[in-house]
């Protein structure tokens, strides 16, 4: 158990800047989440908390030591690698007691944390058996037991689930979380995909190009994205994103794109006012599913928010549809609406927005106003 700290952390190779000024203080038993697109710098920054990279500038403590200068070993550490790095050559019991025979732990001692961890995890069957002779969902088992039974202070996980078919990724997803309630240790953990980090971190630190975008819960997150990047990338489909201009009429806001004008609750056109975005070009941003078809939202919508739009293409889901619209502003729209509205190809229907889950962002920062 132990906090981690890292004081604007910075990690240069030559001239590229793979993790540029990360600044965080992870809480004593968190699952934190690093999540962003390939090359970001979420397995640098985990590397560097591993020791397995240098930190080119900034301050690194574990629980109360700054660990800058201190050996991986020395870190009570455990890191699961996307590959397992299982050996080969070594059963599964030997490949768990491994770390703990190089600390020079007892028989007695490395044989009982083995068995419980074995049965936490399920895979006590398979003790006897080498690498090759598991399937990749208890190869990944059999890694993350080896990082248990070190009883580290905090976990470190880089893409432990990439290497696994769909449904195994989702059951395994739901056991690590479990695992950390029952470890109550600090887990830091990296993926690429979006919902693995809004279904298991407390917090999620979404970051591009080496810089941390924003820091928060999944629910803020996903309601109050600090930017363009943030919206579009957490979120499926994607958060629509519609470029238009705002102008005062009548004592209200609008906003006029292709195909639509609306106009802004009061709250919302007051920000607006405020921060000068009046009789502006702003990017204008509404979720998928805060698009209605059905008529009693319409009708009962307190907003001016209603428009027409053209079905191009409809992708069923089962449940519901993903309709997407191509006479709405700049680019193809998406909807996501009840499977029973039976929606085709080239029907023209009429919808209404959520304007109290709309966003506004800078059409030039890409900054969210709200
Ligand atoms: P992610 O894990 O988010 O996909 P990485 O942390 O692996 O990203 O990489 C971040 C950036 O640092 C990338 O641009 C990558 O090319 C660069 N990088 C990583 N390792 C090295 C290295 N050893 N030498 C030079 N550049 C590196
Ligand atoms: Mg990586």
């Amino acid at each position: 158990m132990a906090e981690v700290r890292l004081h604007h952390v910075f990690k240069r190779y030559g001239n590229v800047t793979a993790v540029n000024d990360f600044h965080l203080d992870i809480k004593d038993r968190e699952f934190l989440v690093l999540v962003g697109p390939s090359g970001c710098g979420k397995s640098t920054t985990l590397r560097m908390v591993a020791g397995l990279e240098d930190i080119s500038e900034g301050d690194l403590y574990i629980g109360n030591r700054r660990v800058n200068d201190v050996a991986p070993k020395d870190r009570d550490i455990a890191m699961v690698f996307q590959s397992y790095a299982l050996y080969p050559h070594m059963n599964v019991y030997e490949n768990m007691a491994f770390g703990l025979k190089l600390r020079k732990f007892s028989k007695t001692e490395i044989d009982s944390r083995i068995k419980e961890t074995a049965r936490i995890l399920d895979i006590a069957h398979l003790l006897d058996r080498k690498p090759k002779a598991l399937s990749g969902g208890q190869r990944q088992r059999v890694a993350l037991g080896r990082a248990i039974v070190r009883e580290p202070q905090v976990f470190l996980m880089d893409e432990p689930l990439s290497n696994l078919d769909a449904k195994l990724r989702v059951q395994m997803r739901t056991e690590i979380a479990k695992l950390h309630q029952r470890l109550e240790t600090t887990v830091i953990y990296v993926t690429h995909d979006q919902t693995e980090a809004m279904t298991m971190g407390d917090r999620i630190v979404v970051m591009e190009d080496g810089l941390i975008q924003q820091v928060a819960t999944t629910n803020d997150i996903y309601n109050h994205p600090v930017n363009q990047f943030v919206a579009s990338f957490i979120g499926s489909p994607n958060m629509n994103f519609i470029t238009g201009r705002t102008r005062e009429e009548a004592g209200k806001v609008w906003f006029a794109a292709r195909g639509i004008d609306i106009q802004f609750p009061d709250d919302q056109a007051q920000l607006l006012r405020k921060n000068g975005y009046v009789g502006k070009e702003i990017t204008f941003g509404i979720r998928p599913e805060d698009i209605y078809r059905d008529n009693q939202f319409i009708t009962a919508n307190p907003f001016q928010s209603v428009f027409q739009a053209e079905v191009d293409v409809v992708e069923n889901m089962g449940s519901e549809l993903y309709v997407y619209f191509n006479n709405i502003g700049n680019s193809q729209m998406v909807a996501r609406v009840d499977a029973r509205e039976g929606l085709r190809p080239k029907m023209t229907v009429t919808l209404g927005m959520d304007l109290s889950k709309c966003h506004v962002f800078d059409a030039e920062s890409e900054i969210a106003l709200f």
